[in-house]
């Protein structure tokens, strides 16, 4: 009988950077390192830092007993269709972490995440599919999570932020917390700058830089 095929789809920086993670989970369950391959549909190498590269097409049609794919691309909206295409084809999302990485008391981690290493996810939290948290991101203690969100590194996410699906935050941003019934929240799809410091809601869609943050000029 075959054995599960697992995949790190997107060989590029951000695939590079949870292939390592991706094996040493597989390394601690046993299983072959030969079963873990990259997905890619764009690279020509058929091997990057060891590891086989599959066009998806030549993935879902390689003999397996199951699949199991962790989208490691930091587009959002590319992680929705090709979350969307997995499914289809019975690929189940595959949650890769860190063995470094904390999470406390009462977190819900939404399938297929991708969690880097030294991130930590403190108590009573909510997080939706296919999340990323890019190395020493933090979620601090009481927020809500949507799907397809995407920290960059160093995010500093404090207590009571909502953040609605398809946001992205960029690195080292800082999130002011928000108050219990009275959460900050960072709408669907707003994007924070690098660095930016966010003292008040973004409304969705917009995209904030600086300090304090402000909707970027468009000129
Ligand atoms: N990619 C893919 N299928 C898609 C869209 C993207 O295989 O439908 C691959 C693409 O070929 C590239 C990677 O995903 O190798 C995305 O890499 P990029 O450098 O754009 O972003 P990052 O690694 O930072 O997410």
């Amino acid at each position: 009988m075959n054995s599960p095929l697992y995949a790190v789809y997107g060989a590029s920086g951000c695939g590079r950077g949870i292939m390592p993670l991706a094996r040493e989970q597989l390394r601690r369950l046993g299983v072959k390192l030969d079963r873990l391959v990259f997905v890619d549909d764009g690279v020509r190498d058929s091997i990057v830092n060891g590891q086989r590269v599959l066009s998806y097409a030549d993935f879902v049609s390689e003999p397996a007993s199951e699949r199991h794919a962790v989208l490691a691309i930091a587009n959002s909206l590319v992680r929705e269709r090709l979350a969307a295409h997995c499914a289809a084809h019975d690929v189940h999302a595959w949650t890769v972490a860190a063995t470094n990485m904390v999470v406390m008391d009462e977190v819900e981690i939404g399938e297929g995440a991708a969690l880097s290493p030294f991130v930590t996810i403190t108590s009573n939290i909510r997080i939706g599919r296919h999340f990323h948290a890019n190395l020493y991101s933090y979620v601090e203690h009481d927020c809500v999570i949507g799907d397809f969100v995407t920290f960059a590194p160093g995010v500093k996410c404090n207590g009571n932020i909502v953040i609605e699906d398809h946001a992205y935050i960029g690195a080292g941003a800082v999130i002011r917390q928000g108050r219990p019934g009275k959460p900050l929240v960072i709408g669907r799809g707003a994007v924070i700058g690098m660095g930016a410091v966010v003292t008040k809601d973004v409304p969705p869609g917009v995209t904030v830089v600086g300090n304090p943050a402000r909707p970027m000029n468009k000129d």
